[in-house]
């Protein structure tokens, strides 16, 4: 499944927003490049994209709009162009350990990481 163009383009409008707002002086087409890069390259999804890219606004230390992409904000490794799982998610805020205690970190609600291991499919009976 793709991701409309138009939906791509209305998430950097709302990173954007929220990065003029928190005055960051982040151009739109630098936002823009990056959720595109984040979904079309990364295999992120639109919705991971558009938290990462809060996460990235608020984090003083991501100084342009790469630091969306950046691994540490997603609970999933990029694997050839595909997100795979990484391990366990935490059961508070959904991140792998390593986002979890970063997004703590930025955000002053240090929540103990609580490890949920990736649902299983079930297998599939004849
Ligand atoms: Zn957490």
């Amino acid at each position: 499944m793709t991701t409309p163009q138009r939906a791509i383009a209305a998430a950097a409008t709302v990173l954007h927003a929220e990065a003029t707002e928190k005055g960051r002086a982040w151009g739109i087409q630098g936002i823009h490049a990056a959720v595109r890069g984040a979904i079309e390259e990364d295999g992120r999804q639109l919705g991971q994209v558009v938290i990462a890219g809060f996460a990235a606004i608020a984090d003083e230390g991501a100084k342009t709009p790469a630091a969306i992409r950046w691994e540490s904000r997603y609970s999933t490794a990029v694997v050839a162009g595909r997100a795979v799982r990484i391990g366990p998610t935490c059961a508070v805020c959904g991140r792998a350990e390593r986002g979890c205690r970063h997004a703590a970190a930025i955000s002053g609600d240090p929540h103990v990481f609580s490890p949920v291991e990736p649902r299983r499919l079930p297998e599939v009976t004849q």
